[in-house]
């Protein structure tokens, strides 16, 4: 069985606190590992490597920076499948999912290959009389990245690719349930040249990420996961001093006006509810029907769901594959009962359509006529399930979304470009599709929800990524010109 431990120092280390977790493949149900659980102590050692490296890495120049950066991603493009296949072992989703996953997370790097540009300061020439003001961005040092089980590649590269490039050192705290990427990827920053120390590794749960929280060597926090973890690390985190953006769960809405083109919808409903088996921040979960579309577009959803074949991710002919853990599969599967349906129809139940063997899986499941108030509308389910709310208006649809705890992605299909217009104005979400289920912005934006989808005031990666990285320095600096100085004791104003 492997073992799956820490990177310290610019190797593996063994974890010491004699605490372990088991590693699933979830499409045989098979333990295949054993991953080391970190205690405060070796967080520690960790956190005072990190910093030791910071003191050396601050300093490198720009360009010895981009040359790593480049490198790695050169490595990174060259062990695609590599990566790819990393996370479907211990993961599930599909591979041609997973390689989607890996090249969404290289986007980062490559934007942060462009971090002498992102770090370029102000200047602003004779404010005053011989005065010069400049502001310059500077790395904030130890910082830590607390990541969800559903990305273990993407999700981390978000993080890593930009807080190293602004001159920070990085330490990576992984999912426990598919731990492996986080050690392919201090493998690759190794043969990229990056120092000792610029990326660490911790393996753990609670106690790992109580330290970090705690420990006053670490500036700064990027977490990703569900509300009630990210609410508890932005609280922690901010009471204790630091920097923190927490990313928090997700209910996306996809609303689809009567106009709309209702194959293209139901393709889309189809892709973004059950791709990952619904394990992803921005799937859509629930698909409101305005006017009289609802009959056609759940027959529609309906009919192409036989289609889906649900499989072991490293079978080619899969499309869609298990999910993470034996428990969150039982726990998804009761959404279907009565008691969480509060009278919505069960159109597809994905409980009859799984592969024989012990593996995790659930079929894709659709609900019709769900209402909220209902367990299956009001939680994050996380699983193949799409709900569909029937609504007559578009202002009712709105109201809807509007009035849902979460505000991380939505969608609007329709061929009406001001209602189209009108929908970006009004919903109260921080990512929008017109016509796009699912839409994550590219890396030179930034990604980040709204109310309980995101704690802090910071996106995640692109230019946001920056900000939160460094802290700004202004200087004003006064060199008299050449000759005998002046000595002036006035309080300095600005029209000397
Ligand atoms: P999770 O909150 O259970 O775990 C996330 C991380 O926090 C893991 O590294 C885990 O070890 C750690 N953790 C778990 N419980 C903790 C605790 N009590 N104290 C301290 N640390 C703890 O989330 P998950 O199940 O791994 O991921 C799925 C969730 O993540 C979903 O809610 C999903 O919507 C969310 N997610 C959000 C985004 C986004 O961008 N908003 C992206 C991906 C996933």
């Amino acid at each position: 069985m492997k073992r799956i431990s820490h990177w310290i120092g610019g190797q593996v280390v063994a974890g010491t606190s004699g605490k372990r977790g088991p590693v699933f493949n979830p499409a045989t149900g098979e333990q295949t590992g054993d991953v080391d659980l970190a205690s405060a102590a070796e967080v520690d050692a960790a956190v005072e490597t990190a910093a030791g490296a910071f003191r050396e890495w601050r300093a490198a120049s720009l360009s010895q920076r981009t040359t790593i950066l480049f490198a790695f991603r050169e490595l990174l493009d060259r062990h695609r499948d590599d990566l790819a296949a990393i996370i479907t072992s211990e993961h599930g989703k599909v591979l041609s999912d997973a390689k989607g996953e890996v090249a969404r997370g290289i986007e980062n790097v490559e934007f942060a290959c462009g971090v002498p540009h992102l770090l370029k300061g102000g200047f602003s020439e004779q404010p005053s009389r011989g005065v010069d003001v400049y502001s310059i961005r500077q790395p904030l040092g130890v910082v830590a990245g607390i990541t969800p089980f559903n990305f273990p590649a993407m999700v981390p590269m978000w993080m890593f690719a930009n807080a190293i490039a602004c001159g920070n050192t990085f330490i990576l705290k992984p999912s426990e349930k598919d731990p492996s990427p986080s050690l392919f990827f201090a493998e690759l920053w190794r043969q990229a040249g990056l120092p000792d120390g610029v990326f660490s590794v911790v393996q753990g749960a609670r106690e790992a990420v109580d330290r970090l929280l705690d420990h006053p060597e670490v500036a700064a926090l990027s977490f990703v996961g569900s509300t009630p973890v990210a609410r508890h690390i932005y609280e922690t985190g901010t009471r204790n001093g630091k920097r923190v953006q927490a990313l928090g769960g997700a209910k996306n809405h996809m609303v689809v006006l009567p106009d709309a083109d209702i194959e293209a919808a139901a393709d889309a409903a189809v892709s973004a509810g059950y791709g990952s088996a619904g394990e992803r921040c921005m799937a859509i979960s629930t698909v409101v029907a305005v006017g009289d579309v609802g009959e056609r577009l759940v027959e529609a959803i309906a009919a192409r769901i036989p289609a889906v074949k649900v499989g072991a991710g490293n079978d080619p002919t899969s499309e869609m594959g298990p999910l993470v853990t034996r428990e969150h599969r039982d726990k998804v599967a009761t959404y279907l009962e009565d008691q969480s349906l509060g009278g919505a129809r069960l159109v597809v139940d994905g409980r009859g359509n799984t592969p024989e063997g012990d593996g995790f899986f659930l079929g894709p499941s659709l609900v019709d006529g769900v209402t909220p108030g209902s367990k299956v509308y009001d939680d994050e389910i996380f699983g193949p399930v799409l709900s569909v709310v029937r609504v007559d208006t578009y202002d009712e649809a709105i109201r809807l979304v509007n009035d849902n705890q979460y505000g991380n992605g939505v969608a609007i299909f329709t061929r009406d470009g001001g209602a189209a217009r009108k929908f970006q104005f009004e919903v109260q979400v921080g990512m929008v599709g017109v016509n796009v289920p699912i839409p994550v912005p590219v890396a030179y934006y930034s990604f980040g929800g709204w109310k309980a989808s995101l704690f802090g005031d910071t996106h995640m990666y692109g230019p946001d990524g920056i900000h939160f990285y460094t802290r700004t320095k202004v200087v004003t600096s006064r060199w008299p010109e050449p000759g005998p100085g002046r000595v002036d004791l006035a309080f300095p104003s600005n029209n000397t």
